[in-house]
């Protein structure tokens, strides 16, 4: 899988990429990761990628040249790449659509920076995907959460194939209590099936447990997709249902 960030702050990705699972992925060709600066792509001499928004208000917006600039050089390249804004937005991140975002070949994520992002730039991407209902400063946080989801279900990302499909969310429910050593710790006992050796029965207590937790913490998991909250997007993970061609017509000159 090859991602494509753009943001104004490349140098941010430079510990999390360099860690763990996501770095042995990259070391073994199984992920790579093009930091796409910005500024690369603005025309000014001051290299700005925002400006004040139309109407007034507070604070800037990121212009939508430099982007859609950025979004074409990337395209030429890697004309499939499905193309992502992080966004508040968007469609909050969960198990199914890592697990889609996981089988494409090439992903650009578009981090966004003060105020917000110019909205014509949702015209040129095919997802808004959100991380959660609050606000981050910028969409690289989100950006590295997305890239450190999605490389653990490339094939050979995790050094046991089993791990990823015991975890949370992945078979529908949270995961079951892990212990490891010592077997008593400040009174607290490792449940005996763990230490009997009997497998199935350890399989059965897991499975057992990951409903009992799942039913306590997160009823909703163990709905079926139609059951849980309404609103869930029709057409796409978004909503947006792809990119759109839209004309949006330019504001009087001067009206900031
Ligand atoms: N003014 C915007 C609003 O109220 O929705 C928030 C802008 S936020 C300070 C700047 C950028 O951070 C956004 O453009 C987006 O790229 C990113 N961001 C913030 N919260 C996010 C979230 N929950 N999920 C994904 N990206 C987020």
């Amino acid at each position: 899988m090859h991602v494509h960030v753009v943001t104004i702050f490349p140098e941010f990705f430079a510990s999390p990429l360099g860690v763990g699972i996501v770095k042995r992925a990259r070391d073994g060709g199984l992920l790579r990761v093009s930091l796409v600066d910005l500024r690369e792509y603005t025309s000014d001499r001051h290299r700005s990628t925002d400006d004040y928004p139309y109407g007034g208000g507070c604070g800037m917006v990121m212009k939508p040249e430099p982007i859609v600039t950025a979004l074409d050089a990337i395209a030429a390249g890697a004309p499939r790449a499905r193309r992502i804004l992080l966004s508040p937005r968007g469609a909050v991140l969960d198990h199914a659509l890592v697990e889609a975002l996981a089988r494409e070949e090439d992903l650009v994520m578009v981090c966004g920076r003060y105020e917000g992002i110019d909205e014509r730039v949702r015209s040129f991407v095919d997802d808004e995907i959100s991380i959660g209902d609050y606000v981050l400063s910028g969409g690289e946080i989100a950006a590295m959460a997305l890239i450190d989801a999605v490389t653990r279900l490339i094939p050979g990302a995790l050094g046991n194939v089993a791990s990823a499909l015991s975890e949370s969310f992945a078979s529908g429910t949270l995961e079951y209590p892990q212990y490891t050593r010592p077997a008593m710790f400040r009174g607290l006992a490792v449940p005996s099936v763990l230490l009997s050796g009997d497998h199935a029965a350890i399989g059965r207590w897991r499975e057992r447990e990951a409903q009992r937790i799942t039913q306590r913490v997160r009823p909703d998991l163990l709905k079926k997709p139609a059951e849980r909250t309404p609103g869930a997007p029709a057409e796409s993970p978004s909503g947006l249902g792809g990119r759109r061609d839209t004309t949006v017509e330019p504001p009087p000159a001067g009206s900031h």
